[in-house]
């Protein structure tokens, strides 16, 4: 089956349950301050959950565009390491606006799962909230799944929220032992790879507030979120994301690109992240994001840096991530539209963010190198904060970044050393910004003795945050 069956198939079983189709919101949310990127398919119904907002239909269903870089639900450092954790993934839902509740939303993901596309009922697991009496009695009494195979967990893994604040509320998920050793609990939930979790049912019952406190909402949703990669890695037997036919043309393209073949996992991680993180970067990018200085520009320009650094690592020099678009949008420009009309700008834009780090690239890992031989010499394992900051104010490389080929090889950073410089600096920008204000009233002053009264003074809000959203 193929990936874009598997998508439709998903649409076709909820649209014959009554849901209407919608199409993804975009994953720059433009009316949400509390988020930098869409984290889930529930974003956009957000005010249908808080009673704010309303909808002409009581059933939705759609696949979301998201990622996930930054606040709440962050997967970056997952990315490529693993293979089931994306920046960018599509998220298949279905959702109830105060409609049907927890029976309807558990009969019908077993019902698509285990009748539509016959998953072994014998290696898939269920978890509810552990105060969840109700819903873990459903799963009894509703689906033919083994009854040992239902388990409670606590608020970390199912009490669902997609931030700070916001609706949010218990849930039960769907996992998958692919291992020999499928009938035995303890791999659920444990993170590794043999075992994944593709679906969860969240039961939207609250809204939490700034001070953190639950408040119950009018009325009760569902809002279900399913790993459409993940999805499709099971149906088509892959035990990675990455040899699905979503990723393979991305990861056959980078092949070609480095002459470098797929094989030893050494190779395989830097080629994951690129066709990851390529997929994060067209879709923000297409959606109206730019790479940039602060907030999600500079999120984006922090998974654009990352991937041409991973690059290095596969002998791609050159800027290569932006030919990799073209391979994208043949594979997904029919569904998502956006990325086939904004090809040409998006190829634009990424390729002028990678030759402007590319300038400093080289000389920047040449710096980080230097910087290791001289720590190996007295054994010391913490880049310290100087030459952190070096590397961020002369050769662009986030801080993220430096931590990161820190780790590859055992070390660390010192941030706290780091963020001091950076105040440092931000401090003086402040002071010199300052003194221009001054002499720029001055001549307000001057001239409001000619009656101009509008001297309004402007507050200067700083440089380059470096914020870790
Ligand atoms: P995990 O525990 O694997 O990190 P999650 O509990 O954070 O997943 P949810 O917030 O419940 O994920 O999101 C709903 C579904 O979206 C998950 O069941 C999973 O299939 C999928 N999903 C979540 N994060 C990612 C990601 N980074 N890449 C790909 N799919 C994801
Ligand atoms: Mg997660
Ligand atoms: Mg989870
Ligand atoms: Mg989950």
């Amino acid at each position: 089956m193929t990936s874009q069956e598997i998508r439709q198939q998903f649409l076709d079983f909820f649209r014959s349950k009554d849901h209407r189709i919608v199409p993804s919101s975009p994953v720059v949310p433009f009316d949400d301050p509390t988020l930098l990127f869409t984290n889930a398919g529930m974003n956009q119904f957000k005010d249908v959950f808080l009673g704010t907002g309303t909808r002409e239909y009581k059933r939705a269903a759609n696949t979301q565009k998201c990622i996930r870089v930054s606040g709440k639900h962050n997967d970056l450092e997952e990315v490529g390491h693993d293979t089931y954790h994306h920046t960018f993934f599509e998220m298949l839902g279905n959702w109830s606006f105060g409609d049907y509740y927890k029976k309807e939303a558990i009969m019908w993901a077993w019902e698509l799962l285990t009748e539509v596309w016959r998953l072994p009922k014998e290696r898939l697991w269920a978890t509810v909230y552990k105060d969840d009496d109700e819903a873990f009695e459903l799963w009894k009494q509703v689906t033919d799944i083994n009854p040992k195979h239902i388990l409670r967990f606590g608020e970390k893994d199912n009490f669902w929220e997609m931030g700070d604040t916001g609706p949010c509320g218990p849930c039960s998920e769907i996992h998958i032992n692919l291992s020999d050793d499928y009938d035995n609990p303890s791999y659920v939930n444990a993170g590794t790879p043999e075992c994944i979790e593709i679906w969860n049912l969240v039961f939207i019952q609250y809204n939490r507030d700034e001070t953190g406190k639950l408040h119950e909402l009018p009325a009760k949703h569902v809002d279900t979120g399913m790993g459409f990669e993940r999805v499709c890695a099971v149906l088509q037997n892959k035990s990675s994301n990455y040899d699905t036919d979503i990723f393979m043309p991305l990861i056959d393209e980078i092949v070609k690109l480095s002459g470098v073949t797929y094989k030893n996992e050494e190779d395989k991680i830097p080629m994951r992240v690129i066709a990851d993180h390529i997929r994060a970067l067209t879709f923000a990018i297409a959606d109206g994001a730019v790479p940039g200085n602060e907030g999600r520009g500079y999120v984006l320009r922090r998974i654009l840096r990352r991937a041409a650094r991973y690059g290095r690592k596969i002998n791609l020099k050159e800027p290569f991530l932006f030919k990799l678009v073209d391979v994208l949008v043949s594979t997904m420009g029919s569904v998502f539209t956006e990325i086939k009309e904004k090809q040409d700008y998006v190829k634009k834009v990424i390729k002028a963010e990678e030759e402007s780090f590319n300038a400093t690239l080289d000389r920047g890992i040449e710096l980080f190198e230097d910087v290791v031989r001289r720590l190996n010499k007295n054994n010391q394992k913490i880049i310290p904060g100087e030459d952190v900051f070096k590397l961020y104010d002369t050769y662009g490389f986030p801080v993220d970044l430096t931590s990161l080929m820190a780790r590859e090889i055992g070390f660390s950073v010192d941030e706290a050393g780091f963020n001091k410089l950076m105040e440092a600096q931000r401090k003086k920008a402040r002071e010199a910004s300052k003194e221009k204000f001054a002499s720029v009233n001055v001549v307000l002053t001057d001239l409001s003795s000619f009656n101009i009264t509008d001297n309004k003074q402007v507050e200067f809000t700083g440089y380059d945050e470096l914020k870790s959203e």
